[in-house]
């Protein structure tokens, strides 16, 4: 898959333009100029305002924002043996880490097949998460915009101040070689991995450099569990982290006690969360990645996303690891945002588009098609007796699937 460079201003028609900030324009475009948006309207009235434009003609689709994958895992493969129990699943996964019997081929394999599931499903920004860098090479090669979060665990390490410090160092010095569209940020892996003391100071650390900073949060019962009574499948697992913690009455609670919440954090999950963890976040402007394939798929529940977006909690949807998804197909995601989160479609594109942008502190650049915004956006094929405005949403969602995305834009270069 080759980009190419679009030299002059190219102009992008489509039979919808669904700028998801605005109404959607019917026989719309969008006039591209290097790496932005440099205007949107009508078609015909684009045509004769920008006559020496390249003109590409994406007709009976709708041309829309990139999706915004808010949380995955690029290395953690499908596995037909995965437990749907949370914590036995979570066992497995920390078990088959330290045995680390993937070579490099494999994970090279497993990392461009999530990637190739991402951009064929109108994927154009991710979050990804991962112990190793490998997807990074691979982000920078395929042209998506991401956030790539190092994972650390930190429960192993003799020297935890340094141990901090040096990462936080080694994350600014390595960020010079990735362009703009790359953002590296740090992942404690979560609050039961990550010793309390060394959480406070990442958080703090990444707040002073302007690292993006992301976590699993109140994903599971047994992480209730853990921090209510120091008890359950999870503290079996982590003996050590058992004597570290105070008491909390639940996960955003401990995180709250220990200045880690803020708008610069981006929590994943969020399922077991009452209704005084729910304000805690919305009053620290806490971002969360609503995933619920993946929740469902573990049999932990669903997030109560409806009384977060009443809270206004920004919230942006993710895929998790395909070993907890099945594939990276976001056409999945937001159909399973439809279904376990009860939300109206076009409440699903808003976070999958720019509530995603927002939860990722990207929404002055991309998550919906305005001027000036980078142009990132993707045509899906629609049926041939066309569909009216109001039923593009509940198309996109009920109906969107891989083979009908005729196009992707990341940064004003064609994906494919
Ligand atoms: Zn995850």
């Amino acid at each position: 898959m080759k980009r190419r460079s679009l030299s002059k201003q190219t102009l992008l028609s489509a039979a919808w333009v669904y700028p998801v900030s605005q109404k959607p324009i019917s026989n719309g475009a969008l006039l591209i100029e290097k790496d932005k948006i440099v205007d949107i309207g009508l078609q015909k009235e684009l045509e004769k305002r920008y006559p020496r434009s390249k003109k590409i003609k994406l007709k009976n689709s709708i041309l829309l924002p990139g999706f915004v994958n808010t949380h995955c895992h690029l290395v953690h493969d499908y596995d037909e043996k995965a437990s749907r129990d949370f914590s036995t699943w979570f066992k497995s996964m920390v078990s088959s880490v330290k045995k680390n019997k993937k070579t490099s081929k494999d994970l090279k394999q497993i990392v461009k097949k999530g990637l190739n599931e991402l951009i064929h499903s109108g994927v154009t920004t991710v979050a990804d998460s991962g112990p190793t860098d490998f997807p990074l090479k691979q982000l920078k090669k395929r042209g998506l915009r991401a956030i790539f979060y190092q994972e650390v665990f930190g429960f192993t390490e003799a020297q935890p101040d340094k141990f901090s410090k040096k990462i936080i160092e080694t994350l600014k010095q390595n960020q010079e070689s990735y362009p703009d569209r790359i953002r590296l940020g740090l992942a404690p892996h979560s609050p039961y991995t990550m010793p309390t003391k060394m959480f406070r100071d990442l958080s703090r650390l990444c707040l002073q450099e302007k690292i993006p900073l992301t976590t699993h949060v109140a994903e599971s019962k047994e992480e209730t569990l853990f921090f209510q009574k120091g008890k359950g499948a999870l503290a079996e697992l982590f003996p050590g982290r058992k004597k570290q913690i105070a008491r909390a009455k639940s996960s955003v609670q401990y995180l709250s006690a220990n200045r880690v919440l803020g708008s610069h954090l981006l929590s994943a999950h969020c399922v077991q969360v009452d209704s005084k963890d729910v304000s805690l976040l919305a009053n620290k402007d806490v971002n969360v990645s609503f995933c619920p394939t993946s929740n469902q798929f573990l049999n932990v529940g669903t997030a109560p996303v409806h009384e977060l977006l009443k809270r206004k909690v920004t919230v942006g949807l993710g895929t998790d690891g395909a070993s907890t998804s099945g594939s990276l197909n976001f056409f999945q995601t937001l159909r399973d945002a439809a279904l376990l989160g009860r939300l109206e479609c076009d409440q699903v594109i808003r976070l999958a588009t720019l509530g995603g942008a927002t939860a990722m502190g990207m929404e002055k650049e991309i998550g919906s098609l305005k001027k000036g915004k980078k142009a990132d956006c993707v045509a899906i094929k629609i049926p041939k007796k066309g569909l009216e405005a109001k039923e593009l949403s509940s198309y996109l969602v009920w109906k969107g699937q891989s083979k009908d995305i005729l196009f992707s834009m990341v940064n004003g270069k064609v994906l494919f």
